[in-house]
């Protein structure tokens, strides 16, 4: 049986978030502040200082399941382990996981728990894939004029200055470049540091005049260092043409620390922003927190310096099933980051890459989770459900789909301002259809015959 909120129980994930009493009415404001890590045996001894050091937090990540079984010491039973070992052979992204999101994963119940769902694959919750599934389901490399730079849209390019993170998600929709190799990808994209690649992707921004808006991600701007960091940004703002950047990290989420304690970094970053200022022009940063729990005292103590520095941030989820699909929780999410001063921008649908259809949804499910978030806080801060359209048509409102055929699965979007006369198609997982459609999808005919019927009726 498929539904999207398989072997999750609401009320344990809201409490294992809160410090204790927190009436629901202001759940949203009741934020981790015990030394929550000290249940795990491998950070039982360490201080508050240390824990709340990057340098603590980037030195103990863990990067395999030896690492993880010394650190977990009797927390869980050895099948656990098993069950990883056996799932990183069929995960497109290594194993990286700070201290921190360790420490916030509950162990009395690590196969529902919401942060580990998002970064230590089992195998026993894998699922075939979708036969539509496929690495870069974007087309980034297609619409890359240099190694690390997507321009698709008219006035805004993606710049991709570097491939690692401070840890790395199961479902990253680019697991065709960031990361280490692993056996599903193989050799994988290297888009390593490099001043001359950048430069490349620098001279093509400002041949082209049309260019205002450029998203500086990756990888992770959490891994640049502090004078790159500042390179990139002051070069980019002295460009006639350039009146917006956008810093991209999930750092805030997984790391938090680094803004407490990289004061070059965090120095870097200011200086952006107070040039940008100067130049009359736009610098955020946009992070990616999807599950309420993944926001504690610390997290809240690293936005308040953003926040005194001026820094707005906005936030970029993604929906997945187990994980953040129960109304619930999704309000509580939106809520928890107003609280902390990050403005929900987007919930993505999930990109149709392979090794994580366990954690993609129906169209549905979000269509339906949009009615409950919408109203739930203000509107400036109540995101847009979209579809980022496999094949490169951009971002769409899920809403906005020519066409839904909830029995086959399929969604039609049309995208007019980047690809007229296209269109794309979105497909729900195979676990949610009924078995009629599974077994159509397994023949390669019937599968031809029910996008050729969803685009047809597009097109009447
Ligand atoms: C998402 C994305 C952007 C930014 O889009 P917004 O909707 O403005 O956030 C720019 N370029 C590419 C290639 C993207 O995927
Ligand atoms: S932090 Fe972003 S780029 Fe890095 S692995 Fe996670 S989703 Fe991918």
């Amino acid at each position: 049986m498929y539904t999207d909120t398989a072997h999750v129980d609401p009320p344990s994930i809201l409490q294992s978030a809160f410090s204790g009493e927190a009436p629901p009415l202001l759940a949203h404001k009741a934020l981790r502040r015990d030394e929550f890590w000290r249940e795990i045996p491998g950070y039982s001894n360490v201080s508050e200082a240390d824990f709340r050091s990057h340098l603590f937090q980037q030195k103990h990540a863990v990067t395999n399941v030896r690492q993880l079984r010394d650190t977990l010491g009797q927390l869980v039973e050895d099948s656990f382990f098993e069950d990883l070992s056996a799932g990183m052979h069929h995960a497109p992204m290594a194993l990286r996981i700070s201290p921190y999101l360790l420490s916030l994963i509950d162990w009395s119940n690590p196969l529902g728990d919401p942060i580990r769902t998002q970064f230590i694959p089992l195998r026993s919750q894998q699922q075939p894939d979708h036969p539509m599934l496929r690495f870069d389901s974007l087309n980034e490399q297609g619409d890359s004029p240099v190694p690390g730079l997507t321009h698709r849209y008219r006035d805004k390019a993606l710049f991709l200055p570097i491939d690692s993170c401070p840890v790395y998600c199961r479902f990253c929709t680019r697991s065709y470049a960031v990361g280490t190799d692993t056996d599903l990808v193989g050799e994988k994209l290297k888009l390593h540091a490099s001043l001359a690649r950048w430069d490349r992707a620098f001279e093509y921004i400002e041949s082209r005049p049309e260019l205002e808006d450029i998203v500086v991600s990756g990888g992770d701007t959490f891994n640049l260092k502090a004078d790159h960091l500042q390179l990139i940004g002051e070069r980019l703002l002295k460009m006639p043409n350039i009146r917006r950047l956008r810093f991209a990290t999930k750092g805030l989420c997984v790391m938090p620390q680094k803004i407490l304690s990289d004061n070059a970094w965090f120095d870097a970053l200011t200086r952006v922003v107070e040039l940008s200022r100067k130049l009359h022009k736009d610098v955020v940063v946009h992070t990616h927190f999807n599950h309420p729990n993944e926001i504690t005292g610390i997290t809240h103590d690293a936005m308040n310096r953003m926040t005194e520095r001026g820094i707005v941030v906005r936030c970029q989820s993604v929906l997945q099933r187990t994980v953040n699909t129960e109304p619930s929780i999704m309000q509580l999410h939106v809520r928890r980051l107003s609280y902390i001063n990050i403005h929900p921008y987007y919930v993505y649908f999930h990109d149709m890459v392979p090794g994580v259809e366990d954690l993609r949804t129906t169209l549905q499910t979000g269509l339906d989770l949009e009615k409950h978030v919408r109203g739930a806080t203000a509107g400036f801060n109540t995101p847009a459900f979209v579809v980022d359209t496999m094949g490169g048509g951009g971002k769409r409102d899920a809403h906005s789909h020519e066409l839904y055929n909830r029995k086959t699965g399929i969604a039609v979007f049309t995208s007019p301002s980047v690809r007229p006369g296209k269109k794309f198609l979105y497909f729900d997982p195979l676990a949610s259809l009924d078995e009629e459609h599974q077994w159509r999808w397994s023949q390669p005919l019937e599968r031809r015959a029910m996008m050729d019927e969803a685009l047809d009726a597009v097109n009447a």
